[in-house]
Formats: structure tokens, C-alpha cells, sequence
């Protein structure tokens, strides 16, 4: 399959940009908690999840959406 083997310019994709206009995103974790009830070793955890929050307002990546009525113009809006 010829599919797997296409090379992707990282640089011709669009950039996610944040609500507040900033381009920077930093490495964040959210965290929930694990039930002993529910464990299969029978104690309470913590199970991490990766996300990614902006730099300068610190809103989470998955809390925007991209808008596309105009694909030359993508813009982003506010989800919550
Ligand atoms: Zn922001």
C-alpha cells in the first residue's frame, strides 16, 4: 500500500492554535482517581491521562475545536 508509505511535511500541516491566539502548548496530566472496587489489585490508584494545555492561558488542547467554514481561513472556537 502505497497509503503507508506517504511522507508527511510536518510543516504543511495546519498549525492548532489556542482561543487566546497563542501557538505554545505544554505537557500536562489530568488525573483520576481508581476505586479499590474496581482494581483488579484490590487498592485505590490513580490513573494519569495525557493532555496538552496552553502556554499562556493554560486551557487544555481537546477544549477547543477547529471551525472550517472557510478552509484557506481555520479558525478555532471555544467549546466550553
Ligand atoms: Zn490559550
Amino acid at each position: 500500500m502505497d497509503d503507508l508509505k506517504m511522507k508527511i511535511n510536518v510543516g504543511d500541516l495546519p498549525e492548532i492554535i489556542c482561543s487566546c491566539g497563542n501557538k505554545f502548548w505544554l505537557q500536562a496530566m489530568t488525573l483520576r482517581k481508581l476505586s479499590k472496587l474496581l482494581n483488579p489489585k484490590g487498592e485505590d490508584g490513580v490513573i494519569p491521562i495525557p493532555d496538552m494545555v496552553c502556554s499562556k492561558c493554560g486551557k487544555s488542547v481537546y477544549e477547543i475545536e477547529e471551525v472550517e467554514d472557510d478552509p484557506n481561513k481555520p479558525r478555532l472556537k471555544l467549546v466550553k
